[in-house]
């Protein structure tokens, strides 16, 4: 195993309960890729580097099946999912009672309870087979066989309808408020689809249904503690785990994978690599070009990297000062004023643009799980895109270079704080400490965010499901090179943490050594 992000954890764990004996070598010095936390930003504070909410993985099978609570990992919720505030002091909240949230959005927009009601009944039929689905490898014959009658079941075609309409459009469509739309496209801007895009729809009704079904939860401690757990089950079991690590080489012979090498020197000979490692970086650079199916290596000419990155983490003194906070803390908050601002600056970032108002993911992490800072202060953060470096055309508010130095973070930085400040009059007074992780900064805390890219590859259509990371590969794991497997976010089904890639490339090895058989 190349990496031990949540991909490569997942995948070491079902080799090892298959009885294969496995190595799992990590570049960095702790595990976890992008699922660790750190106490470097303020004492007693814990912040998550890079991720931080997990709903995939609590409806995913890969890790559900791990039975990870019997290694330590305990998960908790923040008294409410998600919160949008917008308007005058208004509040968008998704709570875990579905009732809840729809006396919410009632009371703003009569009738728009109702409809939640109705999209909540739809998800019930058929999200589990369309998670199943789009978690298993392609094709996914047996979740499909589940899908289509839950689907024909409810409404049949114009559902499959819905489900493709783009976010802003379904939004609008089915409600007549402002609120749930929002909660809605919000959802969709977790992944970098224009909202105006195909595939924007069901991945804002998946993100928002998961939220409703079965929260957003966080592992108690720290992010870090779900890594703990994976690593704990798969050591535990035999697996081997060597961190500084950096393998940069995949051996090749007579055709198939023989071993890889590391930077220090050595060399390691297995028959089977699985490669929790970026497309980008698997193919052409560990592996080179001349030992590639000439597809792949075609393929890879037109891959996309989805957009830059800029993290935010500050310690707080005390909870976020938001105008008419919500009386149940939302454990995610979405910053953006509409979804007309949030199109525009979604649009931006594709266009190579940087935004003058961008759209922010934050979490508070001390409101979702009280171990993470001393009680009355808070563990807080932000996100949100930006262009690839290199690929920055212009800044909308004409102050950043696109380079991603030290100065344009810290100035984008100010630019989302400012965004914060509006929506929570008083916040810069209760900073005690910031930390600004740029796409480079990123990119060395994780190989794998190439320029900040979050989720391995673009998760836009043309690069998702059969067509990911490339059409020769179909949507499986073998790389078309015997005995490797890319068991990352660049896989499909795609980034977040659901350990669906490790999964299916852990599968896909054991399969073929089966036939060899
Ligand atoms: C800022 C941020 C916020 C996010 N928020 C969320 C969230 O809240 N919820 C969610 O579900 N997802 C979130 N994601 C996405 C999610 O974290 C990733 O999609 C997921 O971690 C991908 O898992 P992975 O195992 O494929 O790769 P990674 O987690 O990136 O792990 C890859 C590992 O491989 C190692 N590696 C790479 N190359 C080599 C090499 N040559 N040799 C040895 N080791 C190597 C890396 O050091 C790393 O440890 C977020 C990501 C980021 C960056």
């Amino acid at each position: 195993m190349v990496g031990a992000g949540p991909n490569g954890l997942v995948a070491a764990n079902l080799l090892v309960d298959a009885g294969w004996r496995v190595l799992v070598l990590e570049a960095q010095a702790t595990p976890g890729g992008a699922v660790r936390s750190d106490r470097e930003v303020y004492p007693d504070f814990v912040h998550d580097t890079f991720s931080a909410f997990y709903p995939l993985a609590v409806a995913s099978r890969a890790i559900t099946d791990l039975r990870l609570e019997e290694h330590g990992l305990t998960w908790e919720h923040a008294p409410a999912v998600l919160g949008h505030p917008f308007g005058d002091g208004q509040w968008a909240v998704l709570h875990r009672d579905r009732h809840d949230t729809a006396a919410g959005l009632d009371a703003l927009h009569a009738g728009d309870g109702d409809t939640w009601l109705e999209l909540c009944r739809t998800w019930d039929r058929i999200g589990p087979a369309l998670v199943d689905g789009l978690t298993s490898p392609f094709p996914p014959v047996r979740a499909g066989a589940r899908l289509v009658p839950a689907l024909a079941r409810t409404g049949g075609l114009d559902t499959v309808r819905r489900l493709a309409t783009p976010v802003a459009s379904l939004g609008r469509e089915l409600f007549s408020g402002p609120a749930a739309q929002l909660l809605l496209n919000g959802n969709a801007g977790h992944a970098d689809f224009p909202l105006a895009s195909p595939g924007s729809g069901v991945f804002g009704v998946l993100m928002t249904m998961l939220g409703q079904t079965v929260g957003f939860p966080v592992p108690r401690g720290g992010a870090q503690q779900l890594t703990e757990a994976l690593v704990a089950r798969c050591t535990s079991l035999g697996a081997e785990l060597v961190t500084d690590a950096e393998v940069t080489a995949v051996e090749v012979r007579d055709g198939r994978v023989a071993g890889v090498r590391t930077r220090d020197g050595q060399s390691y000979a297995t028959r089977a690599v699985l490669a929790d490692v970026s497309a980008t970086h698997l193919f052409g650079r560990l592996v080179a070009e001349e030992h590639l199916p000439a597809r792949v290596v075609r393929g890879m000419r037109h891959f996309e990297l989805d957009p830059g990155t800029v993290k935010v983490d500050w310690a707080l003194s005390g909870p976020v000062p938001w105008t008419n906070r919500p009386d149940r803390a939302p454990g995610t908050v979405h910053i953006a004023d509409s979804v007309e601002e949030m199109t525009e600056t979604l649009a931006q970032v594709s266009s190579g643009v940087v935004p003058h108002r961008p759209f922010l993911l934050t979490g508070q992490m001390t409101s979702s799980d009280p171990t993470r800072s001393p009680a009355g202060t808070e563990s807080f953060w932000a996100y949100t895109h930006v262009p690839q470096p290199g690929e920055t055309r212009r800044d909308a508010a004409d102050e950043i270079t696109g380079a991603w130095g030290h100065d344009d973070a810290q100035r984008f930085a100010d630019r989302m704080q400012a965004r914060i400040e509006a929506r929570a009059p008083g916040f810069g007074d209760l900073v005690l400490e910031r930390r600004v992780l740029g796409p480079h900064e990123l990119e060395a805390r994780n190989a794998n965010l190439v320029g900040g890219a979050v989720n391995g590859g673009t998760s836009q259509l043309h690069q998702e499901l059969v067509f990911r990371p490339v059409p020769a590969m179909r949507g499986r794991a073998s790389t078309g090179l015997p005995g490797l497997y890319l068991a990352s976010a660049s896989a499909h089904p795609g980034g977040g943490v659901h350990g669906a890639a490790g999964a299916n490339a852990a599968r896909a090895a054991l399969w073929h050594r089966r036939i060899r058989r």
